[in-house]
């Protein structure tokens, strides 16, 4: 399902040069990797729902400043534990943690829909960025390790910029370093307000991924998987190829 554009939008995306993806749950299948490494961890993922929950609270403590990562990771554990009666204290969690990581890495990996569609973006001219909220070595190796190394013209890390999605500064710096006004360029990533809003308000393109059946919003361009982005953005481009049959 696409839902319908509004008017502007169709009208400026003849001018689109340019398309910013995020990394995890967009391209990357996180949640597959991080259950997997709870089952390795523990022996079941039963507790999934409780890790899902835990991980918001604490990755919104990165994002926010309020935690460096090592040391989200490692209170993350802590506190997921704690959440079954559990308390350990710092190294034993570090030490959980270590196995996690370890097991969740592993099992990175891409998206089904997430190589043809970057391949489609690439063929059609339209130059190809990655802007994430995440600290830089840590997403630099995560994007290596599932072959994304050599696929976009910049790299946009929280982590090396300063700001976070969805300030409008790392938005405009994506754009800055692709040498392209914010009407030029289009963002696409899971996250409703951090990022399809997020880019909307830097005067991007904003196109929200709703992989999980949220409810919709109307506010913004939707897509429900990645193999619906060339539809879109052909829909008002005739300059970019028709979209190949094996996205269809
Ligand atoms: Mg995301």
């Amino acid at each position: 399902m696409t839902s319908a554009p509004p008017s502007s939008f169709t009208h400026e995306l003849g001018q689109l040069k340019a398309v910013c993806l995020d990394v995890d749950d967009t391209l990357m299948d996180g949640p597959r990797a991080s259950r997997r490494a709870l089952r390795e961890l523990l022996g079941t993922d039963r507790a999934w729902p409780v890790w899902e929950r835990v991980t918001d609270d604490y990755y919104g403590r990165y994002v926010n400043n309020e935690l460096r990562f090592d040391v989200m990771c490692v209170e993350r554990t802590k506190a997921f534990f704690a959440a079954f009666g559990e308390q350990i204290d710092y190294t034993e969690a570090a030490r959980r943690e270590d196995l996690r990581m370890a097991a969740m890495q592993r099992g990175w990996g891409l998206f089904d829909d997430a190589r043809p569609c970057l391949d489609w973006l690439r063929d059609s001219g339209l130059r190809l960025a990655v802007i994430t909220n995440a600290p830089s070595a840590y997403q630099r190796k995560k994007i290596a390790a599932v072959g994304l190394a050599d696929v976009f013209d910049v790299l946009v890390i929280s982590g090396e910029v300063g700001v976070a999605k969805p300030d409008p500064r790392i938005f405009r710096t994506a754009c800055d370093a692709l040498g392209l006004s914010p009407g030029e360029v289009a963002h696409v990533g899971d996250r409703l307000d951090t990022d399809a809003r997020g880019a909307a308000s830097a005067g991007l393109h904003g196109i929200w991924l709703n992989r999980d059946g949220a409810p919709a919003a109307a506010d913004v361009p939707t897509i429900t998987s990645l193999h619906e982005l060339p539809e879109m953005l052909v829909a008002d481009l005739p300059a970019i190829p028709a979209v190949p049959e094996l996205i269809r």
